[in-house]
């Protein structure tokens, strides 16, 4: 089998490679099918071979997309359990390798479990993700993981800091069996590195944590709003069928109109504090989101204002 990946280069001038791999042709068979309950609870088949996994509404999302010539997977799953859940999933569907891990962004919920898929997988991230990786790790995980219970310890004894194989600028596709993915990167929208993957003939979009479900986002102070809305823009642009996000459950596209919203909503009362004269910790204590009143993660707004008011000051 061969797979492709072309990858276009924004600043650069555009450069395009393919990695052929040799194996016996005469194996190659289409993926079992499988129902998503087989996998227990939290996976949900979304289309023929495209399965995820949340565990609940909240936790990172993990997914695999199989091909007649491997897996491609996107996100390594929070907790090293869920991993090898995933896993074991995977072996249930096929007997194809799992040939591409792609992270939707850099944080350790999303990447610190790249170990218990690759190798074989080549894991791939937009620029600064390796950097971005390097920054959020903590020493001691190992060790906090390993207390929690002797089939974690079992897990997490295998762990080593696996970072992107490959890091790409702007857009980069991979062409894996009788599957297209394009990963795009995002620009500031969430960590230092968010690649989002788009599936044009299956119309499935996996987005990333620019936006979840009903949920305040833990914005870091990097993060800028009308970037975060570009970012919605390109999405919405994409025209996806579902939206797999990266935390929580399989949506469509409305996630980008409720975040627009929010976000919209946020940055006008902040302007109009700040316009009044209100320091930032005023707006802090007096503003308020009742509209949003049903979303998790209400702890985050301070952190969501910190983030409007950067942004509208321009820094
Ligand atoms: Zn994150």
């Amino acid at each position: 089998m061969t797979f492709k990946l072309f990858a276009a280069c924004a600043a650069l001038s555009c450069s395009l490679f393919a990695i052929g791999c040799s194996t016996d042709t005469s194996s190659v068979s289409a993926p079992r099918t499988a129902a998503a309950t087989d996998f227990g609870p939290g996976f949900h088949k979304i289309k023929d071979g495209i399965y995820t996994f949340a565990p609940d509404q909240t936790t990172t999302t993990c997914s695999m997309v199989v091909t007649q010539d491997g897996v491609l997977l996107i996100d390594s799953c929070n907790s090293s359990l869920d991993s090898k859940r995933m896993l074991n999933a995977v072996k249930k569907v096929t007997d194809k390798p799992i040939r591409f891990l792609v992270d939707t962004e850099v944080h350790n919920d999303h990447t610190w479990n790249h170990f218990v898929f690759s190798p074989p997988a080549v894991v791939v991230n937009a620029q600064g993700a390796v950097e971005g990786q390097k920054k959020g790790l903590d020493p001691k995980r190992v060790e906090t993981l390993a207390k929690q219970s002797p089939e974690m310890a079992e897990i997490v004894k295998n762990y080593k800091f696996i970072a992107p194989h490959i890091e790409y600028n702007d857009r980069l596709t991979i062409q894996l069996g009788e599957r297209t993915f394009d990963v795009i990167y995002l620009k500031n929208v969430h960590s230092e590195a968010d690649s989002i993957i788009w599936l044009p003939k299956e119309r499935v979009l996996f987005a990333g944590s620019a936006a979840n479900v009903r949920t305040m986002i833990n914005l870091r102070p990097h993060v800028r709003i009308p970037d975060v809305l570009a970012g919605y823009k390109v999405m919405r642009a994409l025209n996806p069928e579902i939206v797999v996000p990266g935390h929580g459950q399989p949506t469509t596209a409305k996630i980008f109109d409720e975040y627009e919203g929010f976000y919209t909503l946020l940055m006008k009362r902040v302007g109009e504090m700040a316009a009044q004269g209100k320091s930032l910790d005023q707006i802090k204590k007096e503003l308020k989101m009742p509209e949003y009143a049903d979303w998790a993660g209400q702890d985050r707004l301070g952190v969501n204002i910190d983030v409007a008011y950067a942004s509208l000051k321009g820094k």
